[in-house]
């Protein structure tokens, strides 16, 4: 099973090309992303954070509880935003780490599923923090991006430390 890539890695930071070809392979990517998001724990995952610079994420709010619930996002887009909510958010690229972020209450997304088709999908709360997030993850920004530069010089410091102690590979 591929790894998750932490913050650093530069894969992180650039735009991911979108997927033209929805085959097996596409499928299984999809299927191995969701394992390594359960195992991990998470609610979510972007292809590039396991290396792969494509544009699909998966949100699954109920951490492979609910079948409902697992969402696959390929070549995905917010359509329509409305309201605003501040909350803490993690991220698997950046472990034991937090920061507040500003997302929108509510958004309508449009996507591809794994045969192609065009899909549409609704999601508020947490949910549509989720989905902002991993979409976010496609277009290369991160949630150090949305913080304050103070916020965001505290995570770095972090992270050197970390690096500097032997406990964060990217
Ligand atoms: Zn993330």
């Amino acid at each position: 099973m591929r790894e998750i890539v932490v913050y650093g890695d530069p894969v992180l930071t650039e735009k991911a090309s979108p997927v033209e070809v929805f085959d097996e392979d596409l499928a299984r990517l999809a299927a191995e992303m969701h394992a390594i998001m359960v195992k991990a724990p998470g609610v979510g995952l972007a292809a590039p954070q396991i290396g792969v610079p494509v544009q699909m994420a998966i949100v699954d709010v109920s951490v492979g509880e609910d079948p409902d619930e697992l969402h696959i996002l390929i070549n995905p887009e917010v359509i329509e935003a409305e309201g605003a909510q501040k909350g803490e958010e993690g991220c698997l690229s950046f472990p034991d780490i937090t920061a507040v972020v500003d997302r929108p209450l509510r958004v309508r997304i449009r996507a591809q599923n794994l045969a192609g088709h065009v899909v549409e999908m609704q999601a508020e709360g947490f949910k549509a923090r989720a989905f902002c997030h991993e979409i976010d993850h496609l277009n290369g920004v991160l949630m150090t991006d949305r913080v304050s530069r103070l916020k965001r010089e505290m995570i770095k410091k972090k992270v050197q430390k970390r690096v500097k102690a032997g406990t964060w590979h990217p």
